[in-house]
């Protein structure tokens, strides 16, 4: 494990200076980048689950600039009415299932997840608090409490104290549930495991969760920030499995590009961060107004241009061109994201070398550096698709 972090962190010191391993990025359009030579790569990263309707999309860019011109920061309590921020919640509300209508913008997906908590202790007035292991929420101090050990217990001991009366629980262990007790505050939980290396839920167990929040008054949180804006093949991967948390943490993708967060709760449980105190969670840029008209035009763009009725096939299409190669132990999926198993970290890392002198952008997980990642631009094509298979066979037979 130790030795994943160790890289990881060197890849971060590697980006604040500058080294001949280094990418410089000139412009991206679709699903490329493109350096300043113009050598083009295939972005299977997009930001880690942010670019999914495409970079430099049309739509996002002039919403971007029509709202840059009308106005940027105005004021943050709520005092004003700031139209962008008012119909992309709207949106929000009428697509998420009820009662997910009421919804606080913030900046990113670690402040949605505090946000999220704080809510869950304030409206239940309890304080324990449970997360999954191999879970990821953010790296400030309570989303890294929430980080689930043992993968993040390097992390956090760094850090110590955290938050107090945090645990965390094996996700699809049924047994496990018994865990959650009358104690109990929230249980936060991503729907499909990003960062443990694409896990999904199995058959019955997120209904079963979601009894046993019901049976003792907990409140379920889903982590949508990475499988959310339809990355699993429905605008919401609550709605590919069929369970409503009672809040729900948003980013990512949720700003088409730009910095934007969100926490989605119903009227009466967000109506208890508006008293004692008043103001239960402050932020000054949060629902920034050309964030949130970046993201407003790139749900728009997904649901108009139904970019998301599509994805299930796109990623089963993926699975067929590659399941076979004899380098390929298993492809883990939800939609389209992908990890693809090799079984061994040193192969990965060698072949992440072929993928950038190829032509091509892909990473491996915060707790698993034996699979790469596949997670394309949603808009990604077919010819795209098979060609980027192509590619990607071509560096697997190098191995
Ligand atoms: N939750 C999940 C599932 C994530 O994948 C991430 C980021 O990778 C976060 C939360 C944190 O989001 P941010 O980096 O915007 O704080």
């Amino acid at each position: 494990m130790s030795e994943i972090l160790r890289k990881q962190f060197l890849r971060h010191v590697a980006q604040t200076s500058p080294g001949p391993q280094l990418i410089e990025v000139a412009r991206a359009e679709g699903v490329f980048f493109y350096t300043p030579e113009g050598k083009p790569y295939y972005d299977l990263v997009s930001g880690v689950s942010v670019n999914n309707v495409g970079h430099g999309n049309r739509a996002v860019v002039e919403a971007v600039q029509r709202q840059t011109a009308d106005y940027m920061h105005i004021m943050v309590y709520g005092e004003m009415v700031e139209r962008p921020q008012v119909e992309f919640a709207r949106l929000l509300a009428t697509t998420l299932p009820e009662p997910l209508d009421t919804v606080y913008f913030l900046n990113s997906g670690a402040e949605a997840v505090e946000g999220a908590l704080k809510l869950a202790k304030r409206y239940t007035h309890r304080t324990e608090m449970i997360s999954m292991r191999r879970a990821y929420h953010g790296s400030t101090h309570g989303a890294m409490s929430m980080m689930g050990e043992p993968e993040g217990e390097e992390w956090k001991n760094a850090f110590r104290p955290l938050l107090p009366d945090t645990k965390a629980i094996n996700f699809n262990s049924f047994d496990d549930l018994e865990q959650i007790t009358s104690r109990t505050a929230c249980v936060l939980c991503e729907p499909v495991q990003g960062e443990a290396g694409v896990r999904v839920p199995q058959d019955g167990y997120l209904q079963a969760l979601r009894k046993r929040c019901d049976e003792v008054g907990a409140l379920l949180i889903f982590d949508e920030i990475q499988v959310g804006m339809g990355r699993t093949g429905e605008m919401f991967a609550m709605q590919k499995y069929g369970v409503t948390p009672d809040i729900v943490c948003l980013a990512k993708a949720l700003g088409g590009g730009m910095p934007l967060g969100a926490f989605v709760s119903s009227q009466n449980i967000m109506s208890t961060l508006t008293h004692d105190p008043v103001l239960g969670h402050i932020t000054t840029f949060g629902g920034h107004p050309v964030c949130c008209a970046a993201g407003l035009a790139a749900m728009k763009f997904l649901q108009e241009e139904k970019v998301v009725e599509d994805v299930e096939r796109k990623g089963a299409m993926f699975v067929e061109l590659l399941k076979d190669h004899p380098a390929v132990k298993e492809i883990r999926r939800s939609g389209l994201l992908m990890a693809v198993e090799l079984g061994e970290s040193s192969k990965l890392y060698r072949l992440m070398d072929f993928f950038i002198e190829d032509g091509i952008l892909s990473d491996w997980f915060l707790y698993c550096d034996t699979a790469f990642r596949i997670s394309p631009p949603l808009i990604i094509t077919d010819d795209e698709i098979r060609n980027c298979a192509e590619l990607i066979k071509k560096c697997l037979d190098r191995l």
